[in-house]
């Protein structure tokens, strides 16, 4: 059956694209950067959030936040549209 045979082709390239991610052979370096440092990455992503959490600093940008968030009154408007954006999606 043709149908089958190109099945198995499609399953073929996916096997192959997926070797190569692990081969860390990354198509584009800035890719490359964030794998090979991914740990410190996050690492200092997080320690950053918990600073910023602490002295009441909006964790997207540098301005106040609102009381009991950690964003500020811009970002906290922008996130209650992202959350209504993803609610809609399901
Ligand atoms: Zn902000």
């Amino acid at each position: 059956m043709v149908f089958k045979k190109i099945l198995q082709k499609l399953k073929e390239i996916k096997e192959t694209k997926l070797e190569k991610k692990s081969d860390q052979d990354y198509s584009n370096r800035f890719l490359k950067f964030y794998y090979g440092h991914k740990k410190r990455l996050l690492k200092e992503r997080k320690s950053l959030y918990h600073e910023k959490k602490q002295k009441g600093i909006c964790v997207r940008c540098s301005r106040k936040v609102v009381e009991g968030l950690v964003f500020c009154e811009y970002h906290q408007q922008k996130q209650a549209g992202y959350n209504k954006q993803a609610r809609m999606k399901q």
